[in-house]
């Protein structure tokens, strides 16, 4: 209230629909785009591709034009060298009483070319004489809450109180880097950054202002995130593991059913390494669909076994708990190992019997869903946690499990897909990282075609063909959320559909408003090749193992992201055989859409697709990281396009850590007192522990 152009409403609803409540917050307010103003164009110079002009001169005359809805207001304007039309299709009388004739104006707006003439729709309109505001140089554009708009407010609102902040120039902007860092890096000064960030003199000075502030922004995320890892590392005492004893060697001699890949191995000795090292394990495994992370979990619970250990598995739903316990039984035989399941429909005799086996110790290796994390569920001795397909858990869930011994037990994180690098420095940026990039041999690449719904015939005949051979087939549709009423009626009438087109199959549905015994049930009879198409919503998505399985038809396509598309046709290709994935979709397709749907015919690369996805998406919309909050109120750094600054901001904030570990050079106590401040450290990431 204090800043000239500020009275009590205005401070209102600044403070409840932007949360600007101070002056600073106002300066940390930046624009989103900035327009150059520093030119101003003749009315014959226009073209039709022009971006925003602007233009000095004259209204001529005002005109009402058309009827009905395409009423509009049109103020003949003229530079003297030209006349070009002002439009306006609503507001009418405000705008005729705001403006008058014969008075000198600049206008500012995008011209198109109709009629004959040159138009400008809802143009800005400034009094030449009275300009005192940016329009001279880069115009800063502030982006608005709709709430916002609705009580008044606009661009120009908050572009008039951050220029008089700028010249009353009462406010200074304490730098919060440490020297050392801001002159190596050839960095703007935070003063000057935030200045320039809303009235730069040049484009080039923009960039390196938002270059800078984004650089800082970064930089305190991972000083943040690689504190408290190395805090966990000094503090937290691991659970020895030196042993690689025989439950492991005679799983690995007698029982592997395939020779490991050699990204396999590689990764199976990053843990065995870690966990042997007498520090606790916090490592994040990568590896694309496909890629054998199964049984790398398994075996590196084999090594925990051998050390005394129990060990659990925790995965996103019931179906995939089964699939693991009954993978877990079958490979490993006769040897004796206790599995057990405990999910949310374990109960009374069953579930008692699974929580005595837990605390007396006798359980090995514990599947489930996150019916294990719930109060009640308790080891004797656990030692190794195993999450699969974290994208489904949120961070308060994963700390559950790090309670459930007085020793934090090992730690393995695996995700369904892979995360690009820039995400996974950030989301997961306290733990190692081990990279499965091999996949196990002979698989053919699946073949990925794109189909219009109106083809959905050569789509039946090809699922024919593969049927008649032997094969099966998952023919999925959209449930966004599981209530929705609209989707499960697609899969109804799909499913109808396909018992008239193919009388003679067997045809298994699943859908997550089924009971889970019934859903197992038909999962049961399509694993065992009774039926013979799968007509399903995503609940199969994630991790479901029917290698016989050939074909994918996923209809409505268009209406799935990338990651999940990539995770469902991760569900064919799993045997020897050549598999398809076909996309069905609409004719009708966005331009993002259409190559959403070229990246997916285009590669069978999980990485690649997963950096794709970042960069159409953006990262708060990615799957699962919306419940990872703070990780991603970024204000000026943007994931998906700075992987660069975040890998400098993350190699700096490394550097910090290790030349000052204690925390007490005089050349970091700027770095460390801000970060206190920021009083980032200690959120999130620091529930790991
Ligand atoms: P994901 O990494 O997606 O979880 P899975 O663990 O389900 O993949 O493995 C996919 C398939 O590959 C399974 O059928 C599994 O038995 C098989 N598989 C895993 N490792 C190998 C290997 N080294 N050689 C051959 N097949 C393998
Ligand atoms: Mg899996």
């Amino acid at each position: 209230m204090y800043l000239t152009g500020v009275g009590p409403s205005r401070a209102k609803v600044l403070k409840e629909e932007t949360g600007i409540h101070t002056v600073g917050d106002l300066a940390l307010y930046f624009p989103f785009k900035h327009i150059d103003r520093t030119r101003i164009y003749y009315a014959h110079e226009l073209t039709a591709d022009m971006p925003f002009v602007q233009l000095r001169g004259r209204i001529l005359s005002f005109e009402q034009e058309g009827k009905g809805r395409k009423q509009r207001l049109v103020a003949h304007f003229t530079d003297g060298h030209g006349v070009v039309d002002l439009v306006w299709f609503n507001g009418h009388k405000y705008v005729q009483n705001s403006y008058k004739l014969e008075h000198e104006y600049i206008v500012f707006g995008k011209p198109t070319y109709f009629n004959g003439r040159f138009n400008i729709t809802h143009p800005d309109i400034d009094d030449a004489s009275t300009l005192t505001l940016s329009t001279m140089g880069m115009q800063p554009f502030y982006s608005i809450p709709e709430k916002a708009k609705k009580r008044g407010m606009t661009s120009r609102t908050i572009e008039r109180l951050t220029n008089t902040l700028f010249r009353q120039n009462s406010i200074s902007f304490p730098e919060t880097l440490a020297e050392s860092i801001v002159h190596r890096l050839l960095l703007m000064d935070r003063e000057q950054a935030v200045r320039t960030m809303h009235y730069p003199e040049s484009a080039d000075q923009l960039s390196r202002a938002s270059y800078r502030l984004k650089l800082e922004e970064l930089f305190y995320i991972q000083l943040g995130i690689l504190g408290v890892a190395k805090k966990r590392q000094e503090e937290v005492h691991g659970i020895p593991c030196p042993r690689v004893g025989t439950h492991f060697l005679r799983f690995f001699h007698d029982r592997l059913p395939f020779t490991l890949t050699g990204a396999q191995k590689r990764v199976i000795k990053e843990m065995q390494a870690d966990m042997k090292s007498g520090r606790q394990m916090n490592r994040l495994l990568q590896g694309d669909v496909g890629s054998g992370k199964t049984l790398v979990a398994l075996m590196v619970m084999l090594l925990a076994i051998d050390n005394g250990l129990q060990t659990c598995i925790m995965a996103p739903t019931e179906i995939l708990a089964e699939q693991h316990l009954a993978t877990f039984r079958k490979m490993l035989g006769d040897m004796p190992l206790r599995v057990e399941l405990l999910t949310g429909i374990v109960k009374g005799k069953k579930r008692k019997a699974v929580l005595e086996g837990l605390s007396s110790g006798e359980i090995h290796i514990l599947v489930g869903t996150h019916a294990i994390i719930e109060d009640g569920v308790e080891f004797k001795n656990l030692g190794l946690v195993i999450i699969d397909e974290q994208h489904r858990f949120g961070v308060a869930q994963r700390a559950r499990l790090w309670k459930k011994n007085v020793v934090p037990p090992h730690v393995l994180v695996m995700t369904a897909t892979p995360i690009p690098r820039t995400l996974a420095m950030t989301l997961y940026g306290d733990l190692e990282v081990s990279i499965i990039d091999e996949l196990p041999p002979g698989r053919k690449p699946i073949t990925t075609v794109h189909r219009y719904e109106n083809r959905i015939m050569s789509v039946y005949d090809g699922i024919r063909h593969e049927v008649a051979l032997g094969r099966q087939v998952y023919v999925v549709y959209p449930l966004i959320t599981e209530s929705e009423k609209l989707s499960l009626k697609n899969l109804e009438e799909g499913y109808d559909t396909l018992c008239q087109v193919f009388p003679d199959y067997k045809i298994s549905k699943v859908h997550g408003r089924m009971k889970a015994a019934d859903k197992d049930a038909e999962m049961q009879r399509f694993a065992s090749g009774e039926t013979q198409i799968l007509v399903s919503t995503t609940v199969i998505e994630v991790g479901v193992n029917v290698p016989n399985a050939s074909v994918m038809v996923i209809e409505n396509a268009e209406r799935f992201g990338l990651a999940q598309l990539h995770q469902l046709r991760g569900r064919v290709g799993r045997g020897a055989e050549q598999s398809y994935c076909i996309l069905v979709t609409k004719y009708e397709l966005s331009a993002e859409t259409r190559k959403r749907i070229q990246i997916m015919t285009e590669t069978n690369d999980g990485f690649e697709i997963a950096e794709a996805d970042l960069k159409f998406r953006g990262p708060g919309d990615l799957e699962g990281t919306a419940q990872s909050g703070t990780a991603f109120e970024l204000r000026v750094a943007n994931l998906a396009r700075d992987g660069q600054i975040v890998q400098l901001a993350r190699e700096t904030a490394r550097e910090v850590i290790e030349q000052d570990p204690l925390r007490q050079s005089p050349c970091y106590a700027l770095c460390w007192q801000h970060l206190a401040e920021l009083g980032r450290e200690g959120q999130d990431w620091s529930l790991i522990l």
